[in-house]
């Protein structure tokens, strides 16, 4: 496929002091341990959880013997991807809807109303994915899933995450869809190269298509 280098969308959220985190977590820290004019250099400490927002989920989360981010294949946060609308879902996604799209790429992104949400505070009735859900998109061969919030499942339940890890799927959570329409792209996604942990923060791109 032929994709517009110059032409993409930034499904990345912002990482601040605001950046909406899952509940039990501290909200990330920007430290200006620096600032002009009274210092030569502008310089800031980092101060965040490695699921603050936009960032790559590895298996390492729930096993301790399976990659961690540093080890997931780029070729797996590289490639044709497709964004499926499931914004009429009101609750959790089930496998019927799933069924109603023609699922035609192993990098899916599933945009629900969760992307119209403004995360001023953490929504504890987000839009979720069934666990009979997750095991369809499994059985498809699916190896990358993108998100658009904290997490797939409500409550703190890592149920769908051990699903999706368990087969080293690759997830990309807290991604902002409202921008990107229901159809094919090129995602490009590169996770920080932090090693030998859970996760890691991530700048999520989707190129348009060539007309
Ligand atoms: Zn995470």
């Amino acid at each position: 496929m032929n994709f517009n280098l110059e032409k993409y969308i930034d499904i990345s959220m912002e990482l601040n002091a605001n950046t909406l985190v899952w509940v039990e977590d501290k909200a990330p820290e920007l430290i200006p341990l620096a600032r002009q004019p009274e210092a030569p250099v502008n310089f800031t400490w980092l101060n965040f959880g490695a699921h603050a927002g936009t960032h790559v989920d590895a298996p390492y989360y729930l096993f301790q013997e399976k990659w961690t981010s540093d080890q997931i294949p780029l070729s797996r946060l590289m490639g044709p991807c497709q964004v499926l609308d499931l914004t009429q879902v009101e609750s959790c996604i089930e496998i019927e809807d799933l069924q109603q799209i023609e699922i035609k790429h192993n990098k899916i992104f599933l945009k629900t109303k969760n992307s119209f949400d403004p995360l001023l505070e953490f929504h504890g009735q987000h839009i979720t994915l069934s666990a009979k859900a997750a095991k369809y998109l499994v059985a498809l061969g699916i190896e990358t899933v993108g998100y658009d919030y904290q997490t797939f499942e409500r409550g703190g339940s890592n149920e769908i995450h051990h699903i999706f890890l368990n087969e080293s799927i690759t997830l990309l959570d807290n991604l902002r869809l409202i921008d990107a329409e229901a159809k094919e792209y090129f995602l490009m996604c590169l996770p920080i190269k932090v090693t030998g942990i859970d996760a890691a923060p991530a700048r999520a791109i989707l190129f348009e298509k060539n007309a």
